[in-house]
């Protein structure tokens, strides 16, 4: 139920490191910079967390964010030491307990080209001088891992991050100044494609658990033989086992890339991240809502099976396939993955980390060959047959 455990950027600076004749564009010593900083990374194992978007004052209908230096994350001075830099940036998931932070731009929240001094991507500890973390509330509020199972163990607090004059040495900048090169920093070096196939490895992961916790409810309710409920769960076992499909083809049509490291193809992983956010899991969890319907709020605490009342619950709460205490204990956890304030973080998580949907979308609609497809319409038209 992680969305960022630490593989996530570390495949990330795995791709950069095996393309950093691209950082070499910007300047000679950049290359450098990025295979010592994996090698660090990589021999050290470092967690790092990551913000790629500036705070916006308003935003408008571009295809750009909007940049006032007011807020956005800016560079202030250069020094024989380093960069300084003032601003603020989101959303720095499992920034708290990571290592390090990686700064730098998202391929679908692009920049303009005169936001220079906006635009670099370099690496610091998290504990640099200068920089402030601001969490959220936490979704870990001391129960029990019977009571909340997933918010108990999994909390990846996010953070907003303020920069107040922070200085980054010179061996931790990889691209500076540079818009163009910032904003293809992904599709360039093919970290999107590492990076998807670790997204859309964990979204399998996450599907099969949603397809057995609906199962155990079902067996648990007595509530098999009902046809609706078969049809959601057979919607849950087609969801996983689309996103398998996507998974498996994105390894069989994996080939080296331009820098020669051997890439998993971006196709079905785009395919498979893009409806697992925007449909599928929003999905998944209503079918959780579905199947346990007042179970989900019929929910004694751990500690009431040790009070006066447990003789009422184990006689109550039995169904014919499960004790009380059982199947509290699971519909704790179906409470955990569709009902908690975890699980309304989790369905936004998948929603919107990848990126603001609809910009990934306008990017596939102008990028994709569609060609093929009109061809095949266009013969169609032309055949007399
Ligand atoms: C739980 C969670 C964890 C996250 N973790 C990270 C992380 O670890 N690191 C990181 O860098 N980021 C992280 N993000 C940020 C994530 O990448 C962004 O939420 C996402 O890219 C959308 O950007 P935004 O939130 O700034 O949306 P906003 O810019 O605030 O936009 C809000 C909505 O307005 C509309 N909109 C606004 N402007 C436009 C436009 N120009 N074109 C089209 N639509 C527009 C869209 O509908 C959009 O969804 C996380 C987000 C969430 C919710």
């Amino acid at each position: 139920m992680m969305g960022r455990s630490p593989d996530f950027l570390n495949v990330i600076f795995a791709a950069w490191a095996g393309a950093s004749d691209f950082f070499a564009q910007d300047r000679p010593e950049f290359k450098q910079n990025v295979s010592n900083y994996y090698e660090y990374i990589r021999e050290n194992d470092l967690t790092l967390t990551h913000a790629l978007l500036n705070l916006q004052r308003r935003r408008g209908a571009s295809a750009t964010d909007t940049v006032s230096e007011e807020v956005a994350l800016t560079v202030v001075k250069e020094t024989g030491a380093g960069v300084v830099l003032r601003g603020s940036r989101l959303l720095a998931t499992l920034g708290p307990i990571s290592d390090e932070l990686a700064i730098y731009h998202a391929g679908n929240h692009r920049m303009d080209e005169e936001a220079q001094r906006q635009s670099f991507a370099l690496s610091i500890p998290c504990d640099t001088p200068g920089l402030r973390f601001l969490c959220r509330e936490s979704f870990d509020v001391g129960r029990s891992h019977f009571n909340h199972p997933l918010g108990s163990r999994f909390e990846e607090m996010d953070a907003t991050i303020f920069f107040d004059d922070v200085l980054v040495p010179w061996d931790r900048v990889f691209l500076l100044g540079n818009v163009d090169m910032c904003n293809r920093i992904g599709s360039a070096t093919q970290s999107q494609g590492h990076s998807g196939h670790q997204v859309l490895t964990r979204c399998l992961v996450k599907a099969e658990f949603i397809l057995g916790l609906a199962d155990l409810m079902v067996e648990t309710l007595g509530s098999g033989t009902v046809p609706h409920v078969q049809e959601q769960v057979a919607e849950l076992i087609t969801q996983r086992d689309i996103l398998k499909a996507c998974l498996r083809a994105s390894e069989a049509d994996a080939a080296p890339n331009q820098w020669g490291v051997m890439s998993p193809a971006t196709a079905p992983l785009q395919a498979g991240r893009a409806q697992f956010g925007r449909t599928m899991y929003p999905r998944m969890v209503e079918i959780i809502q579905l199947l346990g319907t007042s179970s989900l709020m019929a929910l004694p605490s751990e500690a009431d099976f040790d009070s006066p009342f447990a003789p009422q619950l184990n006689q109550y709460l039995a169904t014919d396939t499960s004790n009380a205490r059982d199947r509290t204990k699971l519909f704790h956890l179906a409470w955990d993955a569709s009902c908690s304030s975890f699980s309304g973080r989790q369905v936004l998580y998948e929603r919107m980390f990848g990126g603001n949907p609809l910009r990934n979308a306008m990017t596939l609609f102008n990028t994709y060959d569609k060609e093929p497809f009109r061809k095949q319409v266009r013969n169609f038209l032309d055949s007399e047959d």
